[in-house]
């Protein structure tokens, strides 16, 4: 969570440090504030809000300097306000600092300092931070390069920070541990950013910093990479592979919809070069090193959050029922710290789609000791989970801008069926005929989205404004249309605001019944499986108590057709792929009602991409 980005070189600073801002807000957006440096003097600006606040607050001042850095705020501690917006301030002025994360011994910290004079003027643990650099820095007489250094060791939390000091003017300082940063080189230039989009148009070259090192960039050019234990570092600089279009609207109104409309081309994307449906065959680069242990193993955990971890529920169901393996699904952020009985024979796979997510990574580090093997099912490549883990699969579904995860859920939930079926290939538990069956489907799916999309959309547009008040909604399916279910009413909750839950289609009778009356609308998810004539049951005891039945169902369903107000039909398929079908109408549901309510899409209140705090 939260944005921020550096710049240091002989180019204005300001207009890189907004454009950076404005593609990296998905990860925060409350308050937004830059900090540059021309002549000795610094010029700071934030503002509550938005980026546009922001700019909009700037276009009266000098913006000038070469030198500066920006933040897009999540807040953790302290309101979204102006006072709480970074960069913060040293005492002196001298010293500004932008951080992502959390000091976690801040108040221990902030005693201290306040016993020693110092005035604290926002409610942030990160202000503590840049006092205390200011304070080691009066104390060492050491440049600034030290001075933060020594202060990284006086902490503990997480940080992604960037931090510069008007006596310093030609020196940007980046740091990180447990949020992610990005070291850009350009000619005689360096940036730094929390992923990679707000660098794409300058370099391609890039190092990602590794947890408790820091970078000391120099406008003529030089940089040094080292721990904050003072070990130098020899920076193992990539060549970026992201294209600008992929981080762009494209034409459609927000990401959200684009990325919705993006999933045939995602999927295809993270599927392609993984089968071999002439020979049965399911390849798995990242995973084959590790083939024997994966097969032998007692268990395999699945750990993740939010939508990933719907995701992750529905390889449960997807490995269980075709590969026979032992399969469990944790919250990363309970598993952490609730003690599990955990070793060598068991296998971790951690999904998440940024890579960053603080809890499945701290999931992931726990495993570890206990000597499980690692999987890391994650979008962004190069990030801290592919990073901490020993092997796994990305699920190339390109950069996801909407805070809520459309494509990435599909791609995932598409890799996931294939570790599937490359454990049944090898454990044998699927006959070839059957392998390349499921695969010939799979290969299918993107072109059953784009009918999907082609036939459905002005429907759910119209749906969408007859429910766009409703207070409440339930998501109701059996077997693998659970986990869809629990993913439809999470992306109704994330954008629209309305109450929606998930449930079990035969756990309804024990509870959420109850609510049904004729203002709730129950979705309910009624593909053509072996649980097809339960559900369908379970429609008309919904009806029966004259719920407002919107049905995904499979074309043709007469059933269905006579009992429900609506039926949005989808394509037949296997049924462990059915939640990827069903997910598209679902997903465009809750856009058009949150586009009907006038909401964000995009950026939902209280809400960010990529949770680097716990
Ligand atoms: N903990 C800091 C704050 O509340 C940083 C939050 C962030 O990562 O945006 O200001």
């Amino acid at each position: 969570m939260c944005g921020i980005v550096g710049y240091i070189g002989s180019r204005e600073a300001y207009p890189i440090l907004i454009k950076g801002l404005k593609r990296l807000e998905y990860r925060g957006y409350d308050s937004a504030g830059v900090a540059m440096l021309q002549d000795g003097n610094i010029t700071l600006i934030k503002e509550k809000g938005k980026v546009s606040d922001l700019e909009g607050l700037a276009s009266s001042s000098n913006k000038s300097g070469s030198l500066g850095i920006g933040h897009t705020r999540w807040a953790t501690h302290g309101p979204p306000n102006q006072v709480n917006a970074h960069p913060h301030a040293s005492q002196s002025g001298d010293i500004v600092l932008i951080h992502n994360g959390i000091i976690e011994n801040y108040a221990t910290i902030k005693s201290v300092l306040t016993s020693k004079g110092y005035i604290f003027r926002s409610d942030t643990d990160t202000e503590v931070l840049v006092m205390l650099i200011e304070e080691i820095q009066k104390n060492e007489k050491c440049d600034i390069a030290k001075a933060v250094r020594l202060a990284l060791n006086e902490v503990t939390g997480a940080y992604a920070i960037a931090v510069f000091s008007k006596k310093e003017p030609d020196v940007l300082i980046g740091a990180r541990k447990g949020s992610p940063l990005i070291l850009g080189i350009g000619e005689k230039e360096f940036f730094l950013a929390s992923d990679a989009s707000p660098v794409i148009e300058y370099t391609k070259k890039v190092v990602y910093i590794n947890d408790e090192e820091m970078v000391v960039l120099q406008r003529n050019g030089e940089f040094e990479l080292k721990t904050i234990q003072n070990e130098r570092k020899t920076p193992y600089i990539q060549e970026l592979e992201l294209k600008l279009e992929a981080i762009e609207k494209g034409g459609y109104e927000h990401f959200m919809l684009k990325e919705i409309h993006e999933q045939p081309k995602s999927i295809y994307d993270s599927v392609r070069g993984r089968v071999d449906i002439e020979n049965g065959k399911i390849k798995l680069g990242g995973l084959e090193e590790y083939e024997n242990r994966i097969m032998n193993s007692r268990r395999i955990i699945i750990v993740a959050c939010g939508t990933s971890w719907h995701a992750g529920l529905l390889a449960e169901y997807m490995i269980e029922d075709l590969a026979r393996a032992n399969v469990e699904v944790e919250y990363a952020s309970e598993f952490r710290y609730r003690n599990p009985v955990i070793d060598k024979e068991d296998i971790i796979i951690a999904i998440s789609q940024s890579g960053e997510t603080a809890d499945t990574l701290a999931a992931i580090e726990m495993a570890k000791k206990q000597g499980c093997l690692i999987l890391g099912i994650c979008n962004v490549v190069g990030s801290s989970i592919p990073r901490a883990s020993d092997a796994g699969c990305y699920t190339h579904a390109g950069p996801e801008i909407g805070v809520a995860s459309t494509k990435a859920f599909t791609s995932q939930v598409s890799v996931l069926f294939l570790v599937a079926l490359w454990i049944a290939e090898n454990k044998g538990t699927l006959s070839k005929s059957r392998i390349q069956e499921y695969l010939t489907e799979l290969e299918l799916i993107p072109s059953k989205i784009e009918t999907i999309l082609s036939e459905t959309e002005s429907q759910i547009k119209a749906i969408a404004k007859e429910y766009k008040d409703a207070s409440n909604f339930l998501y109701l399916g059996r077997g693998y249309n659970f986990p869809a279910a629990l993913e439809g009413a999470l992306k109704l909750k994330e954008i629209s605001y309305i109450h929606a839950e998930g449930y079990p289609a035969a756990e309804m009778k024990h509870g959420p019944i109850a609510l049904i009356d004729d203002e709730m609308p129950v979705v309910f998810l009624v593909n053509n499986s072996s649980a097809h004539e339960k559900t369908i049951s379970n429609v008309q005891e919904v009806a029966a108590r004259k719920g407002q039945v919107i049905a995904i169902a499979n074309k043709g369903d007469k059933v269905i057709a006579g009992m429900a107000k609506h039926v949005i039909e989808i394509p037949e398929t296997e049924d462990a792929l059915s939640p990827i079908l069903a997910s598209i109408p679902l997903q465009l549901l809750s856009y058009y009602i949150a586009i009907e309510r006038g909401c964000n899409v995009d950026q939902p209140r209280n809400l960010a991409k990529s949770v680097t705090v716990e």
